[in-house]
């Protein structure tokens, strides 16, 4: 609530709304839908946007007042979608209420989902699933509140990921909940396939090396890179000094610079008790990294040197610094959305030597963390993404969603559950979702801080 307060009150935000939302702030606000009755127990029909008649004139309480806040955030929220044509703006657009799981935090997303959607944000630790083959995933939630392990369950019509599937440094692996997703046929982004496939950095690189054959080294200057499937053969190197990157991490974990043969045999044996592959690359004197990355049709590049002087510029303190879009730049990033399947969140990852070449190393999806300034902009292009997506997929009529029953899990009374919750049924203006349809409060952080069943009256 006083995240939501902040954002309103915060200037570049009430700036970068499109006209009318300031005056749309005033407006009373819109009629309740109509509750379900005991015989329908079906999603009420929402009136679209636009569409919605033009409410009465009531005198002004402080209930009013508050009603007014969160009504104008949904109007809002609903005129974001509306004019980037993410929302039905017929009257006869009655959209179901989505399920939709956030791998991470996306506040503009959230801020929507919370208000027309159920929305269940989580990590891949909290998640378990079974999958049918009618289209059908059952996932379970299981989360920690006051030392108290709880379980919630739902099916989920939509994902967005923003977390590593699979990571060796941290020892988690959670690709057989992407498997999971992929087999109900859940739409996501980016697509669970590429996710799959970017699960280990030398396949994905595998998909580059394809493009620098056929795109040559002057359009796709890709870094030399050699492939170990063990230690067994990591006998010898031609030159040194050379990065060894061992297995599938991330943040730097697992890269060695290796300056000569006898460490890179010390190296080797310590692949050896890894149990896993190992690449090699020249080591590159690098002036700077380049991050190029592409969220829809959103591009942006970054220039990143190191300050400490650690040669990894991810590693200790580096200065950031947005740079201009070059057209080799878009080709890039272009050229590694289209071949890992047309990723709609990407970036490629470049170093700029001091020999004043550069040298494409890696591809990320949609789990790569947004930097800069221009972080805010980045989150609602994403969220403008997912919601175009799920327009695209979820809201079609399915075969599968009339045969998806409402999740009825009831967190008992009393229950660690719902202490300290908001009830979003009472936040004044709120519409109540349909019935036995969990719905999440989430903090300012974009953390669920518990779900709670709201029955609609
Ligand atoms: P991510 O977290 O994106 O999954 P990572 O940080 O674990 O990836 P890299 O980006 O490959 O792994 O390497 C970390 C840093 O090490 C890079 O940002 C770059 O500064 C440096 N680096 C990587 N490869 C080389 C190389 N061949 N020569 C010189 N420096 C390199």
């Amino acid at each position: 609530m006083n995240f939501l307060r902040r954002r309103l009150s915060d200037s570049s935000f009430i700036a970068n709304l499109p006209n009318g939302y300031m005056t749309d702030l005033q407006r009373p606000d819109p009629p309740p839908p109509p509750p379900p009755t005991a015989a329908a127990p079906a999603p009420a029909p929402r009136q679209s946007p636009s569409a919605s008649p033009a409410p009465e004139r009531r005198p002004q309480s402080a209930q009013s007042s508050a009603t007014g806040f969160f009504s104008s955030i949904t109007n809002v929220v609903k005129q974001t979608a509306a004019s980037a044509g993410l929302v039905e703006q017929t009257a006869a657009a009655a959209p179901k209420r989505f399920k939709v799981l956030l791998l991470h935090a996306n506040w503009i997303l959230i801020l929507y989902m919370i208000i027309f959607h159920c929305l269940f944000q989580a990590e891949f630790s909290e998640l378990n699933l079974v999958s049918y083959t009618n289209g059908t995933c059952n996932v379970d939630m299981q989360v920690i509140r006051n030392g108290s392990k709880v379980v919630r369950s739902f099916k989920p019509d939509f994902v967005l990921i923003r977390q590593h599937a699979f990571s060796m440094a941290q020892n988690e692996d959670f690709r057989n909940l992407i498997i999971g997703l992929q087999y109900a046929g859940i739409p996501s982004v980016n697509s669970l396939e590429s996710i799959y496939n970017m699960c280990d950095k030398p396949w994905a690189f595998s998909q580059l090396i394809g493009m620098y054959r056929k795109m040559g080294p002057e359009k796709f200057p890709l870094i030399e890179q050699t492939f170990y499937p063990n230690h067994k053969d990591m006998i010898s190197m031609p030159t040194f000094p050379v990065v060894v990157k061992i297995g599938h991490a991330h943040s730097g974990m697992g890269k060695v610079k290796v300056d000569n043969h006898s460490d890179f045999q010390d190296i080797a044996s310590v692949v050896a008790i890894t149990k896993t592959y190992a690449t090699t690359e020249p080591f590159i004197d690098a002036k700077y990294d380049i991050r190029v990355q592409k969220i829809g049709t959103n591009y942006k590049a970054y220039m990143r040197t190191s300050i400490s002087g650690n040669w990894k510029t991810n590693t200790g303190s580096a200065m950031l610094e947005q740079v201009a879009m070059t057209d080799k730049y878009k080709l890039w990033v272009d050229t590694c959305s289209e071949i890992l399947g047309g990723l709609d969140i990407c970036a490629v990852k470049a170093i700029h030597g001091k020999d004043g070449r550069d040298y494409i190393t890696e591809v990320v999806g949609s789990s790569m963390q947004l930097i800069g300034e221009h972080q805010a902009e980045d989150r609602q292009i994403i969220s403008e993404i997912v919601l175009a997506k799920m327009n695209q997929t979820v809201a079609r009529p399915s075969a599968n969603s009339p045969q998806r029953p409402p999740t009825t899990v009831q967190p008992s009374q009393g229950s660690p559950l719902n202490e300290g919750l908001t009830d979003a049924s009472k936040i004044p203006g709120q519409r109540p979702p349909p019935q036995g349809c969990l719905q999440y409060i989430l903090d300012c952080n974009g953390v669920a801080v518990g779900p709670k069943q709201v029955q609609a009256k």
